[in-house]
């Protein structure tokens, strides 16, 4: 048990993620986890719907993902990756180049997504100074988006549910195009690039680059859209010579029901970020990877063609250990049917949900479950209700919704269901 002055202590001088330190959101004291459990220090047990923000996909406490770890600590926990190298570095670069499209060849390591997006975006703006562009440093997007809270990261973000305003005179100023209205199974309509193809030709001697998350829109507002919107995108990118990064961060490793989202557009990016499920939610690491066309022309450039980014624990070799325990693990599992299955589940049981009056969409792709409710979720009571329920949901803004673990059972997602019905019908 967390004492009563341990929890006090933790809400008067300890800042939880966007919370206020005066009436902050309730927290509830961990104790331990286990598969598709977490348990609370007072023994309650909740089923995880939320795979700790993408990330634990093979659920807690997993035996080989530990015995990785541990054997590691044993070993070296971390060494200086300047002038240093190890067998876990090399081999997880090994592993991420040959599950990512062909044509990406280079790894970056960084240490968490939003770094991971600094660096695609420095590589990108090292590119065209190598090209002798160097007025192309601005970067396009879609509103909508998530992409990180350090600041060329925010500067992509939705401007609008990141929060622009408290930084204005201090954020990149990018361009935005409109969030891609259409859904992954409506017919497709070419009339919806009109706005991205209109800002690319007005606008391309000043853009680097072009980020998107691609088919899932996740913290900006867990949305879907039209994979062939990604595909089209890549092509006008082409068109107008402007490099494309797909952040994959909470969608690649098969949370979408493919290995990388950008495969339903058939796409490869030149840039692409990874992290979340990287190290299945056991430890903070990302991925950067590129072409060796972006890669070698950095590298031709100035500054000696250093690519100039290198953090303290880059290419943390207990990260990295785990991370291969990881993505070995999910190669060797059945992840394709656990993510379809899960999808099928998903749409039967949540299909009740479409016709309550709070309810303004319902929507599942791959591992992913929405209820959209017409109103913004009161977190402190819809919390207090799954926990009562033994469910573990964080709703945000006007959305109720889960993404599991793949290996939670059938019974666990029905209770996770439930209570996503239950607080539809109730909040
Ligand atoms: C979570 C997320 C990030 C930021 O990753 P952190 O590890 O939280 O810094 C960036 N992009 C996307 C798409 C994400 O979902």
């Amino acid at each position: 048990m967390i004492s009563p002055s341990d929890l006090a202590f933790d809400q008067q001088h300890i800042w939880h993620p966007y919370t206020s330190l005066h009436n902050p959101l309730p927290v509830y004291p961990v104790a331990s986890a286990h598969g598709c459990e977490i348990t609370l220090s007072d023994g309650r047990k909740l089923i995880d719907g939320m795979a700790s923000w993408w990330a634990a996909i093979h659920g807690y406490n997993h035996p080989q993902l530990n015995h990785a770890a541990m054997n590691q600590i044993e070993q070296l926990s971390h060494v200086m990756f300047g002038g240093f190298t190890h067998q876990p570095a090399i081999e997880l670069c090994q592993q991420l180049i040959a599950m990512t499209p062909t044509p990406l060849q280079h790894v970056f390591l960084a240490d968490s997504g939003s770094v991971a997006v600094e660096v695609a975006i420095k590589m990108a703006m090292q590119y065209w100074v190598s090209r002798e562009q160097p007025q192309k440093k601005q970067i396009a997007t879609i509103r909508g988006g998530y992409h990180g809270d350090t600041f060329a990261a925010m500067s992509v973000c939705d401007p609008v549910t990141g929060m622009h305003h408290l930084f204005q005179g201090s954020l990149a100023q990018q361009h935005f195009a409109p969030t891609p209205q259409l859904r992954p199974t409506d017919p497709w309509q070419p009339t919806i690039m009109a706005p991205l193809a209109q800002l690319l030709e007005q606008h391309h001697h000043q853009l680097a680059a072009f980020i998107l998350e691609p088919v899932v829109q996740g913290a900006g507002g867990m949305r879907f859209y039209h994979p062939r919107y990604v595909t089209e995108a890549k092509r006008l990118c082409e068109q107008y010579q402007v490099l494309f990064i797909a952040d994959e961060i909470a969608t690649g490793f098969g949370r979408t029901g493919t290995l990388f989202a950008c495969e339903q557009a058939a796409i490869t990016p030149d840039i692409m970020c990874l992290g979340k499920a990287i190290t299945g939610g056991y430890i903070t690491l990302a991925a950067v990877l590129c072409t060796s066309a972006v890669a070698e022309t950095i590298s031709a450039g100035p500054a000696g063609g250093a690519l100039m980014h290198g953090p303290t624990f880059m290419g943390n070799p207990l990260a990295c250990a785990i991370a291969n325990a990881s993505l070995t693990l999910l190669q060797q599992s059945p992840w394709q049917q656990r993510v379809d299955a899960i999808a099928q589940q998903l749409q039967l049981e949540l299909a009740a949900a479409k016709d309550l009056p709070n309810v303004a969409d319902v929507r599942v792709l791959g591992a992913i479950g929405v209820i959209e409710l017409n109103h913004p979720v009161d977190v402190a009571v819809a919390q207090r209700i799954c926990v009562e329920q033994g469910v573990w949901i964080r709703p945000f803004g006007r959305l109720i919704y889960v993404m599991p673990p793949y290996i939670i059972t059938p019974s666990q997602l029905t209770r996770l269901t439930q209570t996503m019905c239950y607080l539809a019908k109730t909040l």
